[in-house]
């Protein structure tokens, strides 16, 4: 009954203030993941402090104190966005090449610096979803528990 007259208080000041922990089963209130691929925000508060370089995490939200350096993306989104990236330029360059036909130097010119932004933009999204999801889904490694 409780949970009900805390549920009607629910404002917008409360979706941007504290946000419960995903332990407290309170995920609802969460940023929507993609937040924090497209706009850096910190996945428990929402403030834009995941990033602190073009694609490194920050160590810990100055906000609301989560660190970051506790989770693990690794290296999953690098090799698909390789090969994606790699395919998408391939076939643009050949675009190119067959529709307009310029000068060799134009593609020495053109594709290393699109490669580079895309590639760049592409992990920073991936990475700040990915970060999202495990703390959403509190994915972490296997750890010993202690009685
Ligand atoms: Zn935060």
């Amino acid at each position: 009954m409780s949970g009900a007259v805390g549920a009607r208080r629910s404002t917008p000041a409360d979706v941007t203030g504290t946000t419960p922990d995903p332990a407290g089963g309170g995920s609802a209130t969460l940023p929507p993941p993609i937040a924090s691929g497209l706009y850096g925000c910190c996945p428990r508060c929402g403030a834009r402090t995941l990033f602190r370089s073009v694609t490194a995490f920050a160590d810990r939200c100055p906000a609301c104190g989560l660190r970051f350096s506790d989770f693990n993306v690794g290296d999953g989104p690098v090799v698909f966005l390789t090969l994606g990236i790699g395919a998408l330029v391939t076939i643009l360059a050949l675009w190119l090449e067959f529709s307009v036909s310029p000068p060799f130097w134009v593609h020495l010119l053109l594709w290393p610096p699109v490669t580079l932004a895309m590639v760049m933009g592409a992990l920073r999204v991936a990475k700040g979803l990915l970060l999202a999801l495990e703390y959403r889904n509190r994915a972490h490694e296997g750890r010993i528990a202690k009685d």
